[in-house]
């Protein structure tokens, strides 16, 4: 289906040390909230911003006796969500206990899936720029409860729980070490990001907290990562470290750029990287060491006596898959094969689907250029500057339809248009009333302009001499007929006049 959009692997960001060139090899394990009301073994609700532990239930407080019951809904989300990466989803999964000791987790272990993730591997088509797109494997999506918040700053002597974020469901996402450089992973990110948006399966707001991202880095020699590629022997890539929880796009590809230099510089001084879990400041633009890394058997990890494996039916995935929507690489090559977009154009409309969707709206039966020119430039760029969402636009989608038309009967110029999406902006209305109302119309009324015109040429005889000479100067013609029409003529119809009768 998308045979026509081409990708390449990723492309490797060399650093030169002091001693020669270094390569990146990046992979990322996203935590991605999955949108669902209630939580994944709980009832209790998942509300942004609630009075702390008010959505506290006994299961998500580890009451003794009671039992986790699977949430199918989030279930369905992590399906859904493995869909759009093109995952293979796996009819069976299981839980896990990773059990360890933290305030916020009282149950004193986390629920997870270690050893039978519900979707396998997938892939995401990462955009870096028109006509650049990068494929980076998924190694799996896995469903786990979050834990909850420990407050320090509230209290100089105290510190506080807050329990409300316990037992929410999350997605983990495990990249491969496919990422070569700071852009591409936050590209990754965004891409990912969007995928979900479209789904509806996680919100994607980092602020909140509800994507983060665990980042891994090591440096190589350049040839050591087609090594590990061709023979998949991860030893021969450099020791990683992993940056914890970072949650904007910006301090990623900051925290990875200290981080390849940090181990650049550290390696070719004769030391040696720890793999270790490590923290980005953004106050120092530095990564601090967190603690040393645990590995999985630490967490003393067995199946979940509490929880059947979780055995889903082939029909029931096909029934979700039938529901999914048309994703952003799709609309975007759609957009560009069946309305003629740029893919620059193309990737602007289709970056949140509400504006795609508003963008169809505008397009449909119209020219398709000019809707996209229209709704990125006048009204994308008006939104942006009132702060405002595609959902609070004042200025309907059926209204600016309604501009389009008008311009496109010829009725209304390219400059009066813009008045009336303004007068739509500040006053609403139908734009065809009001263009009526207020004598918007451009004359092309033919015998009007030849009047016009005829009555600027007798005025200006030296002009039209240089004219007859110099034919580029019977623009000068048309900008005084439009002026003495008040900006009314149709400006096509008054260049071709102005031709004719100038004899050019
Ligand atoms: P663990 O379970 O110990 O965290 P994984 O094999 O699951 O290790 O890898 C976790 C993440 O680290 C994955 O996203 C993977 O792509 C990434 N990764 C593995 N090896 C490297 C490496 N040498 N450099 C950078 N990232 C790596
Ligand atoms: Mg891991």
């Amino acid at each position: 289906m998308l045979d026509h959009l081409s990708y390449t692997a990723p492309e490797p960001k060399v650093i030169a040390g002091a001693k020669g060139d270094w390569e990146l090899v990046i992979g990322l394990e996203v935590h991605a909230q999955v949108a669902s009301n209630a939580k994944l073994f709980s009832g209790a609700s998942t509300a942004f911003g609630a009075e702390p532990n008010s959505n506290v239930s006994f299961v998500d407080a580890a009451m003794p006796g009671m039992l986790p019951v699977i949430n199918e809904f989030c279930v369905a989300q992590a399906v859904r969500t493995g869909l759009g990466l093109k995952a293979q989803i796996n009819l069976v999964s299981a839980f896990d206990r990773k059990n360890y000791f933290y305030p916020d987790l009282p149950q004193g272990y986390q629920i997870s899936q270690l050893y039978h993730p519900i979707v396998g591997e997938g892939e995401i088509i990462v955009d870096m720029a028109p006509g650049v797109a990068r494929r980076v494997r998924i190694e799996r999506i896995h469903l786990e409860q979050d834990a909850g918040k420990s407050i320090h700053d509230m209290d100089p002597a105290l510190s506080f729980v807050d329990l409300n974020r316990t037992g929410v469901a999350l997605m983990e996402i495990v990249s491969r070490p496919d990422i070569r450089g700071p852009e591409e992973a936050a590209a990754y990110v965004a891409k990912l990001r969007q995928i979900m948006r479209y789904l509806g399966t996680c919100d994607g707001n980092m602020q909140n907290g509800n994507l983060r991202a665990d980042v891994n880095v090591s440096v190589c020699k350049p040839g050591d990562y087609e090594r590990f590629q061709a023979t998949g022997d991860h030893s021969v890539l450099g020791t990683r470290c992993e940056i914890k929880n970072m949650n904007s796009l910006r301090f990623i590809q900051a925290a990875i750029d200290y981080e390849a230099r940090r181990q650049i510089a550290l390696i070719e001084d004769g030391g040696t990287v720890v793999q270790e879990t490590r923290l980005y400041d953004p106050d120092k633009g530095e990564t601090r060491s967190m603690r040393s890394k645990e590995e999985a058997h630490d967490y003393r990890y067995f199946p979940d006596p509490d929880l059947l494996p979780l055995e889903i039916e082939q029909g029931w995935v096909d029934d979700i898959a039938a529901t999914m929507p048309e994703l952003p690489d799709e609309k975007k090559a759609r957009f560009v094969t069946e309305l003629g977009l740029s893919e620059y154009d193309a990737g602007v409309l289709t970056a949140e689907v509400e504006n795609a969707d508003f963008f169809e709206v505008v397009a449909r039966g119209r020219d398709g250029k000019q809707a996209a020119n229209w709704v990125i430039n006048e009204l994308f760029g008006r939104l942006n500057k009132e702060g405002l969402s595609i959902g609070e636009s004042p200025v309907s989608s059926a209204q600016l339809g309604g501009v389009l038309d008008l311009i496109a009967s010829g009725e209304i110029s390219g400059k009066m248009a813009k008045d009336l999406f303004e007068i739509v902006w500040t006053e609403g209305g139908e734009p065809s009333e009001i263009a009526q109302a207020r004598g918007m119309k451009q004359v092309t009324d033919l015998g009007a302009i030849e009047a016009a015109v005829d009555q600027i040429i007798a005025a200006n005889p030296a002009q039209v001499e240089k004219a007859k000479a110099n034919p580029k100067l019977a623009g000068w013609f048309t900008g005084q007929v439009l002026k003495a029409t008040g900006g009314k003529a149709n400006p096509a119809a008054v260049n071709e006049m102005v031709a004719k009768k100038l004899g050019l």
